[in-house]
């Protein structure tokens, strides 16, 4: 079946990109996004040669590689700054490189152009305040009082997707894991070259480069509750929790003092939703259905990777209910192996005590590099149809 029109829910990074894949297929696009303005919250984000090569089919990628900064693997160290192991990423190869950090004003405004550019229109402040659907399409009325019908409603509205709980069932909400990451843009030192990930008693830190002058820097800690700090607590908050380490991350510390603003707390929370993930002409994607823990920065290179493959399946001359089955298939074995490896990593980290310490390291150094190669030997696979490659 042909589909014309299409409707995106959220203008985040996969409605964005499904936005661009569906426009320059070109399908009409109209997406709706809660948000009163095209502005985005966060700090920087890393995509992985699997993300790199999904950017590139939407034409962005040389765009992305411009604004950012690119790298090829993990440095892992303990909080003395003595390294365990250095992991390179056998993400990319060849044809684009193995990671790239930027930040998300960046990649937003990169995506949001690409949208634009394929005639997608996007109503700010609006959300679906009804839909009905029949036969031949869908009707959908928006809180701003505006209505439209559509071959195909596209939920890409983040991990408290709405649409998720009306589509797929009120009792899909996500769990909070029991960690929280801190998060700060801070000046990125030369030395800098590629992920820094320190281990400590329980407790995560690292930095990632997102431009020649800037870097971000994180720290994942078990929190008692999925509790909200108020702003003027962060730094001193921050500063108690990276006591334990030195080298470039007791450096940050130090500098909290006298830059104690900007920083971002986010309780770590996670969705792993079960196929089906549509109902006749609805289908839910990105981390509304598999939002998975920061660990291998591959949450947006899921949604991303959705958009594209959203893109050409419906291109394929068959029903609807099929393309929308095969999309599933697709995409389920990939973000169910990055929900368990990630939620896997976390889990694992969040058992370190002192007394264990020692080991977690011993095996770092005996086996991530393995398990490290195992993951992304998956994630380098082509992730499209073969027809498609
Ligand atoms: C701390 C942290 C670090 C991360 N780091 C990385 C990383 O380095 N690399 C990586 O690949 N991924 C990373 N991720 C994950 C990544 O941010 C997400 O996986 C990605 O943003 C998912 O895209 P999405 O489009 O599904 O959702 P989002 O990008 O969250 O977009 C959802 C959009 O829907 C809108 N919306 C919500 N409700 C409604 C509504 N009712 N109506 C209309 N619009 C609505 C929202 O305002 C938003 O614009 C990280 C996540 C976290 C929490």
């Amino acid at each position: 079946m042909t589909i014309n029109k299409v409707l995106i829910v959220g203008a985040g990074i996969g409605g964005l990109a499904a936005a661009a894949a569906l426009g320059q297929r070109g399908v009409e696009v109209d997406v709706v996004e809660i948000r009163e303005t095209a502005t985005v919250l966060g700090v920087g984000i890393n995509q992985p040669g699997n993300s790199l090569r999904a950017l590139r089919e939407l034409g962005v990628l040389d765009e992305v590689l411009a604004a950012g900064f690119t790298f090829d693997g993990n440095d892992y160290r303990d909080a003395d700054d003595e390294r365990i192991v250095l992991v390179p990423s056998s993400l990319g190869q060849d044809d684009v490189p193995a990671n790239c950090g930027l930040t998300r004003k960046d990649l937003h405004a990169i995506l949001l152009k690409a949208a634009e550019s394929a005639g997608a229109t996007i109503q700010y402040g609006a959300e679906v305040a009804d839909f009905s659907e029949d036969a031949d399409g869908v009707d959908a009325t928006f809180s701003n009082g505006e209505n439209g019908r559509y071959d195909l409603v596209v939920a890409f509205d983040g991990i408290r997707s709405p649409m998720r709980r009306r589509v797929l069932g009120q009792e899909l909400v996500p769990s909070y894991t029991g960690s929280a990451v801190w998060r700060k843009q801070v000046p990125r030192p030369a030395s800098v070259t590629r992920t820094m990930l320190w281990q400590g008693e329980g407790v995560k830190g690292g930095v990632i480069p997102l431009s020649e002058t800037h870097m971000y820097m994180l720290l994942v800690t078990v929190e008692p509750s999925d509790v909200r700090h108020p702003e003027q607590d962060l730094a001193p908050l921050l500063k108690q929790r990276l006591s334990g380490f030195k080298g470039l991350l007791g450096d940050i510390r130090d500098s909290l003092d006298e830059d104690p603003d900007g920083i971002v707390y986010s309780p770590l929370v996670e969705m792993n939703v079960p196929l089906p993930w549509h109902r006749g002409r609805v289908i839910v994607l990105g981390d509304a259905v598999h939002a998975a823990v920061p660990h291998l920065t591959q949450g947006a290179a899921m949604a991303v990777e959705d958009a594209v493959v959203l893109a050409d399946e419906l291109q394929r001359d068959r029903p609807l209910e099929e393309s929308l089955q095969v999309i599933e298939q697709l995409r389920h074995p990939r973000t169910e192996l990055v929900f368990q490896a990630s939620h896997g990593i976390l889990a694992q980290e969040q058992t370190i005590t002192a007394e264990t310490l020692p080991f977690a390291i011993d095996g770092m150094r005996a086996h991530l590099a393995e398990q490290t190669a195992h993951v992304e030997a998956v994630l380098n696979q082509p992730f499209r149809a073969l027809q498609h490659q």
